[in-house]
């Protein structure tokens, strides 16, 4: 049965692969990536690996990109001396990894931002809110080895949205370094919320460092960003690291 699954997806990945050859090219032979890249050079953006460029991708482009970076991963697999012919397991490989890529690990960059809801503020809301842990998955820049880790935000005042872990999602789905991560949600939720006070601790085990071997098994990286009253206000600081403390989600 799960072999008969197996066969299934690796056709489809061929199919796709063969349709992508057109799909991933405009006429005169220019790749698709390069016709973006031109877009965001055009307007002086800029297009790091924690970079959105959602804005610069038309309709129909991410299948494309999709089929470009297949053709990419096939030719890394070749280099690797990977018999993609013979194994089974690795025909579909290419394709697989670049959907991953593209669709969901780092979609966070051709992904337009999730609208963020301000809600009008009610005075007796006026307290310390504490959203988390959220789970959060993102990858490092260095070597695109998974991060897996943990954010807690605090918000004052509480500006009652539930979007907070929609768009915590949206900016850890990138490569990139989880120092800059926590300080480019921190940004986007300090313009779009506008709060009083904000904190941000994130929590994060970065599997490059493990599966290298260069640090042992349950080593966690911590960083932290506080803002407004936050930065001021030692108690408030210490509170929201109390509540942090409780809401583990062990
Ligand atoms: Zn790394």
């Amino acid at each position: 049965m799960a072999r008969k699954i197996v066969t299934k997806v690796s056709k489809t990945a061929a199919a796709k692969t063969k349709s992508g050859s057109t799909q991933s090219r405009r006429d005169d032979g220019v790749p698709l990536s390069q016709i973006i890249r031109q877009r965001i050079t055009a307007r002086k953006a800029r297009f790091h690996a924690n970079d959105n460029i959602a804005e610069f991708i038309e309709p129909g482009e991410i299948e494309g990109l999709v089929d470009e970076v297949t053709q990419k991963l096939q030719g890394v697999l070749e280099s690797l001396v990977i018999d993609t012919k013979s194994d089974h397991n690795t025909r579909g490989t290419a394709y697989r990894v670049a959907k991953m890529y593209v669709n969901e690990v780092f979609n966070g960059r051709y992904t337009p931002q999730p609208s963020l809801t301000r809600f009008p503020n009610i005075s007796r809301l006026n307290e310390l809110m504490i959203i988390g842990p959220i789970a959060v998955k993102s990858a490092c820049s260095h070597h695109l080895c998974p991060i897996m880790g943990r954010v807690w935000i605090g918000v004052l005042p509480d500006k009652q949205t539930s979007k907070y872990a929609r768009i915590t999602e949206w900016v850890m789905c990138r490569p990139q370094i989880q120092e800059e991560a926590v300080v480019e949600l921190a940004n986007i939720l300090e313009e779009k919320m506008k709060p009083t006070g904000l904190a941000l601790v994130m929590e994060a085990d970065h599997f490059c460092m493990q599966w290298r071997g260069v640090k042992d098994l349950n080593s966690k990286m911590v960083n932290s960003v506080m803002r407004g009253s936050f930065l001021k206000d030692a108690n408030l600081r210490r509170e929201f690291l109390a509540l942090m403390d409780k809401n583990q989600g062990r």
